[in-house]
């Protein structure tokens, strides 16, 4: 059925009127948030010169703000203790070395073995390369390591000439202790170190437990001591 002519154009009014006042309102708006926007850039502005936490900038390199707890850059590994070798943490499992999205970490296995941080014998990375130029920071090598081994970095200033060797970093230049885990993400390390504790702990309870149960084994084992022999009466 057609409109007629009168309702058509009453309809076409009202819409008109609509869409005027929904223009002047949504308008108004537009306008007060980039007043608004405006304010706050010039309180900023002006404030910079008088209150020292309005100023968004430093003047690096001499002026340096301290990174963030969550900031990551490239993987570090963590060793206990003051010995990099005796306390590196990595068993060399190279999961981290397979899951690795652009492949930029080399490992080759120790053929000996060492004790690790609940005194099982390990290997060790007889080998450890990072290629820095190709890491993308994903922290995937982190996610993956069964051992708390590999953690990420917060420095950044690593620019160098050498564009192949100087960004491939082996394991002594990853090689970072836990007290300096500590300093880049102390909740983190914190937290980690909870946790090898309880399982440290639980790995001694365990050993003291089979050793007892193998002492009482072999004490029942034993053949009875011999007999005292008899004296003759006289
Ligand atoms: S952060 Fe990502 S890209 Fe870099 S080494 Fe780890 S897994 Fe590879
Ligand atoms: S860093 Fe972790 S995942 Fe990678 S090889 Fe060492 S122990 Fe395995």
């Amino acid at each position: 059925m057609r409109t007629p002519p009168e309702a058509a154009s009453g309809t076409t009014r009202r819409c008109e009127l609509a869409i005027t006042t929904w223009g002047l309102h949504h308008g108004f708006m537009l306008g007060e948030g980039i007043v608004k926007g405006l304010a706050e850039t010039a309180r900023n502005f002006i404030g910079s010169y008088v209150e020292e936490d309005r100023l968004t900038t430093v003047q690096y390199p001499e002026e340096r703000l301290p990174a963030k707890e969550a900031a990551r850059n490239f993987p570090f590994l963590v060793f206990d203790g003051n010995d990099p070798h005796a306390g590196l943490r990595c068993v060399a499992c190279q999961i981290c070395e397979k899951e690795c999205p652009p492949q930029c970490i080399y490992i080759e296995k120790s053929k000996d073995k060492k004790p690790d941080y609940v005194g099982k014998p390990q290997f060790y990375p007889a080998v450890f390369d990072i290629d820095v130029s190709v890491c993308m920071s994903c922290q995937i090598c982190v996610e993956v390591c069964p051992f708390e081994a590999i953690k990420m970095d917060t420095e950044f200033e690593l620019s160098n000439t050498d564009r192949f060797g100087g960004l491939l970093l082996n394991k002594h230049q990853l090689a970072k202790s836990n007290e300096a885990y500590h300093k880049i993400h102390p909740t983190e390390a914190a937290e980690v170190d909870g946790r090898l504790s309880a399982e440290k702990a639980k790995a001694e309870a365990k050993a003291k437990a089979d050793a007892e149960a193998k002492a009482a084994a072999a004490k029942a084992a034993a053949p009875p001591p011999p007999k005292p022999a008899l004296i003759p009466a006289t």
